[in-house]
């Protein structure tokens, strides 16, 4: 009899038929969200998810930048296997620069890798609203969200609008309701890029953002939602301070012949002109505040080494250090090792199906599988791990 359980149940996963609960999940990414920030801010929300819910940081994919690793939350791919491997890289095949200002490459499927958690409910039956997720805008395999926003429309949704969207889906009919509705707030990344992690006007915009989830909370409550809605608060990196004076030059390093093209600041992607790779490497290899490695050296646990996306010769700075030819302002960044705990990112959850612990930080890549168990159905394959740790 206990064996029958057994297999039943064994069944009843791996056919995703189990924990299909009809409650609705919520997912707010806060960009540049440091794990650690309701430790040193006023954070009324965040607290009482932390208490009250789960709580942890996660840890991001390499490299810690937005669009590689919104890709990988949606995904639960690593940036080297779902192909979006910087905000900006050389697409060799093609010879096109990706990069978030270039439109044109920007919405060009052929870059999105993977499925997409927004296509893999839909798929299952899901109706979907997402505001502004990286990669959402974009046609992938052909297909939006039910309800999406294009990033480059102009106005852009305030972030308090995009809240007020999301009550507004919630308090639609439920036959037409969605079951998952993501969105995208880009503080405080934005300010923590201009004034660093610990200032006044970084605080105030994480003081903002939880206040702004604050009233998403209170407003679920006022309507007896908290009982069926999974909400999921979380980010894709942290943030460190760059000094001035902290630039890598490589440029003078390195004869013109021998480089294709250099894309990004952290890491560096180096593109080599063919038979040039070592000449790049042997140049490169013992400079100060950076390690640099050839693509198929980079150390396994950065997982970042076989997209032909990324450059021939990688060059991650360290910590408080770009690679960058020009003059620049002290302020945030990020981009590093994603091992360091000033990358790591906050996650909180609360909700019916969330239980109330923290738990240690884990990698982004799990995030795709965790979605996927709250709205009960079957995940696409994806590089996540066992998330056995999430659930009660
Ligand atoms: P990062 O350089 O990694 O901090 O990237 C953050 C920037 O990505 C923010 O300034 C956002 O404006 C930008 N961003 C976020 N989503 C999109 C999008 N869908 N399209 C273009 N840019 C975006
Ligand atoms: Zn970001
Ligand atoms: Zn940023």
């Amino acid at each position: 009899m206990i064996k029958k359980l057994f297999v039943c149940c064994f069944l009843a996963v791996s056919l995703g038929i189990w924990g299909k609960s009809g409650n609705t999940t919520v997912v707010i990414s806060l960009d540049g969200c440091r794990w650690d920030y309701p430790m040193w801010y006023d954070t009324p929300m965040f607290d009482f998810m932390a208490e009250h819910g789960l709580s942890s940081g996660l840890i991001p994919s390499f490299p810690s930048k937005t669009f590689p690793n919104h890709y990988t939350l949606a995904t639960g791919l690593y940036p080297d296997h779902h192909g979006i491997v910087a905000n900006s890289f050389l697409d060799t095949e093609s010879g096109e620069v990706f990069s978030l200002s270039n439109r044109e490459q920007k919405f060009d499927p052929i870059y999105y890798g993977g499925e997409p958690i927004w296509i893999t409910a839909k798929r299952q039956g899901i109706r979907t609203a997402v505001f502004y997720w990286p990669g959402s805008d974009v046609p992938i395999q052909g297909q939006h969200p039910d309800i999406y926003y294009n990033y480059d429309d102009k106005p852009r949704l305030s972030l308090k609008k995009r809240i007020e969207g999301i009550l507004a889906q919630l308090s639609r009919p439920v036959e037409e309701r969605p079951q998952l509705i993501m969105a995208y707030l880009e503080q405080p990344d934005a300010h923590g890029h201009d004034y660093g992690p610990q200032s006044k006007l970084t605080r105030q915009k994480v003081l903002l953002v939880d206040s702004l989830i604050g009233h998403l909370y209170r407003r679920l409550c006022h309507h007896h939602l908290n009982k069926s809605v999974n909400l999921v608060v979380l980010s894709d990196h942290g943030m460190a301070w760059v000094d001035s004076t902290h630039a890598v030059k490589v440029s003078h390093l390195l004869k013109s012949e021998w480089v294709r093209d250099i894309v990004g600041e952290i890491p560096a992607c180096i593109y080599a002109n063919p038979g040039y790779t070592d000449s790049i490497y042997l140049a490169l290899k013992d400079i100060p505040h950076a390690r640099v490695w050839r693509k198929n050296e980079v150390p396994s646990y950065l997982h970042y080494g076989t997209s032909p996306r990324i450059g021939d010769v990688v060059v991650l700075p360290d910590i408080g250090y770009v690679v960058y030819e020009k003059k620049f302002q002290s302020g945030g960044t990020h981009g590093y090792d994603p091992n360091l705990q000033e990358m790591h990112a906050m996650f909180r959850a609360i909700g019916p199906d969330i239980p109330h612990r923290s738990i240690p930080h884990f990698p982004n890549v799990c995030i795709y599988n965790y979605l996927c168990r709250l709205l009960g159905i079957e995940p696409a394959p994806n590089d996540g791990e066992d998330i056995e740790f999430l659930i009660e």
